[in-house]
């Protein structure tokens, strides 16, 4: 990869089909077992052990990380995935007759043969709500229907500003031109190509699609926006014992013989394992220091497991934070030094919102890892008429296991619960009865891509509330603590009861980038500051920049947020798990805490 990519980055923010700048040039990337497993190299070897990831959000399919080049025994400066070049059409920029540029097709430009130097990737592509994504074909759209009589190597493209509109492309042959301003509005007929499932070297597959395709500039934001699934590490798995248990070696044997009569029988079958070179001896000597009793323990947690849906997963996630936020993680007599879910009970900060409405419970996450996986992408093209396909980045290796890249972190956090469920926004306000109405319709009048699951939780007023605060607690936070709020996640629970129409929620900011201010205690160590950056919060709630006009923006059906803007409530796109919706200043601030 010429682009410099963080690991981590290529999960967030990449991933396969999206075009990266390289220094010569824009390059696409493909499926990891077209760029990267295409040789010696097996994603096994680089594979991240989640069951509540693969089992409970793959169907079984398994996660790998991108190596490193160190791992991989290479030099900093190689390029360990492999990419290409894309989009294929270039515009020479030399002074050409008449002040036109040529826009080609190849490395050498047909006219002045000029290589490099004046070169330049032509900015647009083809997209399709499908997914696809292909070259403009610019013979269609410069001649329309119509033939010609030779088929032009090139095209003058002559450009009288730097609108499009000011753009003319004209064929050199039959001098049939078109305005790019007009042809940028048209749909045009989609190829059907997926350019990452293409081997590197082979030519383009154009099977066709019955979707129009619209032309996008290769750096949109909506060209490419990834899926992402965030799972963190939660009791009762979170021992080191049970992510020994949980890797993919010891399942087998576990899954082979599925009861073992004493710990040495257990122990016997690690070690024939081990001898057969599956299996560390340093991982069987490990496991052979717990009791039995431990063992036993973490093996029953570790067979079941309880949820298989996202929102269900988070759900769960959810009543384990509440419950480490009472009684500690890990409790007392857990004997293993190493967790990757931590509590400290004596560090909890129990603190009155500003307005003395209710009291918040703040718990440091001392250790929190978390998972995150690129399940596909979906190109946002073509306007709201289509809801765009979620494009599915797995790969299927050899023995037919199917594989999606990811990452994991181990950093710390932050979670935020109310002791006394007095406010959030129970209350019967005009405003709250407007978003649960959206709640309650949510199924037809919402798209369903918007949301993490068809329950669109997200809707529902007391979600609004919590999302909206914890907005401002980043903003707080990078305000007054100096910390950049693009380091910091959000996590918002919402659980709904339906019988008894309450709801309760639950914020989790983390920090997930390695070596950055957030993995070295510096989130936590704000905890004893926590009621003056709430203050802080209902402060930068209260007034924006853009107010009144920020203001005026009440939320109604069909709204996607209530006043929130650049200016007060939006944060970076890194940060917000849900694209920056279902905010709204008035929902938080009708129910100030
Ligand atoms: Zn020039
Ligand atoms: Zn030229
Ligand atoms: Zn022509
Ligand atoms: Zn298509
Ligand atoms: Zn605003
Ligand atoms: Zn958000």
């Amino acid at each position: 990869m010429t682009q410099h990519i963080r690991r981590s980055q290529f999960v967030y923010t990449y991933g396969p089909g999206a075009i990266i700048e390289g220094v010569h040039g824009p390059r696409l990337i493909p499926l990891p077992d077209k760029g990267l497993f295409y040789g010696e190299h097996l994603p096994e070897d680089f594979e991240i052990s989640d069951q509540r990831v693969s089992q409970g959000l793959l169907a079984g399919a398994r996660v790998f990380r991108l190596p490193s080049n160190a791992e991989l025994g290479k030099p900093e400066s190689s390029d360990i995935y492999k990419t290409k070049s894309f989009p294929s059409w270039n515009l020479c920029t030399v002074c050409h007759p008449r002040g036109c540029y040529v826009l080609y097709l190849g490395q050498t430009c047909p006219v002045c043969h000029t290589e490099g130097g004046h070169i330049e990737a032509i900015r647009f592509v083809l997209a399709c709500p499908k997914g696809h994504l292909d070259d403009v074909d610019w013979f269609a759209v410069v001649h329309g229907g119509n033939s010609c009589s030779r088929q032009s190597k090139y095209y003058n493209w002559c450009q009288a500003g730097s609108s499009l509109s000011q753009v003319q492309i004209e064929c050199p042959e039959c001098s049939r031109k078109v305005n790019l301003g007009w042809a940028y509005r048209q749909a045009w007929k989609c190829s059907g190509r997926f350019p990452e499932r293409e081997s590197i070297g082979n030519s383009a597959e154009r099977p066709g699609c019955s979707e129009k395709a619209f032309m996008i500039q290769r750096q949109a934001a909506n060209l490419r926006i990834p899926e992402l699934r965030t799972l963190f590490t939660i009791p009762p798995r979170a021992t080191r014992l049970h992510r020994l248990l949980e890797s993919r070696t010891i399942r087998t044997v576990i899954a082979c013989k599925n009861s073992f009569a004493s710990k040495s029988d257990f122990i016997s079958e690690l070690e024939k394992t081990a001898k057969e070179g599956l299996l560390e001896r340093s991982v069987c000597a490990e496991i052979n220091s717990y009791d039995w009793q431990d063992i036993q323990q973490a093996l029953q947690d570790i067979s079941q497991l309880r949820s298989s849906n996202y929102s269900d997963l988070i759900l769960e996630e959810f009543d384990e934070l509440l419950n480490a936020s009472v009684n500690g993680y890990p409790p007392k007599r857990d004997r293993s030094g190493v967790v990757l879910f931590e509590v400290d009970l004596s560090k909890i900060k129990c603190v009155w919102g500003p307005r003395r409405k209710c009291q918040f419970r703040i718990a440091p996450l001392l250790r929190l890892r978390s998972v995150t996986v690129q399940t596909g992408y979906r190109r946002e093209v073509g306007g709201t008429s289509q809801p765009p396909d979620v494009v599915d980045v797995s790969f299927t290796d050899k023995d037919n296991n199917r594989w999606y890249p990811g990452t994991e972190f181990l950093g710390e956090g932050i979670f935020i619960s109310l002791i006394s469920e007095s406010v959030d926004c129970r209350g019967e306000s005009p405003l709250n009865l407007k978003w649960k109405q959206a709640w309650q319709n949510g199924h037809t009048d919402y798209p369903d891509h918007l949301f993490r699951d068809k329950k669109k939780v997200e809707l529902h007023p007391v979600f609004v509330w919590w999302h909206t605060l914890s907005h401002f607690l980043i903003r707080a936070i990078s305000v007054d603590a100096g910390y950049s709020s693009a380091a910091i996640r959000e996590r918002v629970y919402t659980r709904i009861d339906c019988t008894s129409d309450s709801a309760k929620g639950g914020i989790v900011l983390y920090a997930t980038q390695p070596g950055s201010e957030g993995s070295s205690g510096g989130l936590i160590s704000l905890v004893p500051y926590f009621d003056s950056i709430l203050q802080k919060a209902i402060e930068l709630a209260e007034a924006c920049s853009n107010d009144p006009l920020c203001a005026e923006n009440h939320f109604y059906l069909g709204k996607y947020s209530g006043p929130a803007c650049y200016g007060c409530a939006l944060i970076s796109e890194t940060s917000c798990e849900h694209r920056n919706l279902w905010l709204d200043r008035e929902v938080l601030l009708e129910n100030a805490p």
